[in-house]
């Protein structure tokens, strides 16, 4: 996973690999940046890459973590857990209505 991206002060194409891009989407994050500066290996100056663009390639990982949508699942389970423990308790007034209609 990479970002091909050229120069454009001097038009060199380069590449952003995975860490770069990673630490590019924790700094944009972090300051709230539309764009991630990166710098030309050749001549050594700026350009600006969309935040939109880093995230489309980041790892499913990082983008996960970043929208926190990670902790759903574990929601959704305990959601699960507790929908089924009513079911649980409403046994116990059954047997309570039970016990006093057999006396
Ligand atoms: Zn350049």
């Amino acid at each position: 996973m990479q970002i091909m991206q050229t120069c454009t002060h001097c038009r060199t194409p380069y590449s952003l690999k995975e860490p770069e891009i990673v630490s590019a989407l924790a700094q944009i994050t972090a300051n709230n940046f539309k764009y991630y500066t990166a710098s030309c290996p050749n001549c050594g100056k700026p350009n600006k890459i969309p935040a939109a663009q880093l995230r489309r390639v980041a790892p499913k990982s990082t983008s996960a973590s970043t929208a926190k949508a990670a902790p759903r699942p574990k929601a959704q389970r305990k959601a699960a857990a507790t929908a089924a423990n009513p079911k649980a308790g409403s046994k116990k007034p059954e047997k309570s209505t039970r016990s006093e209609a057999g006396d």
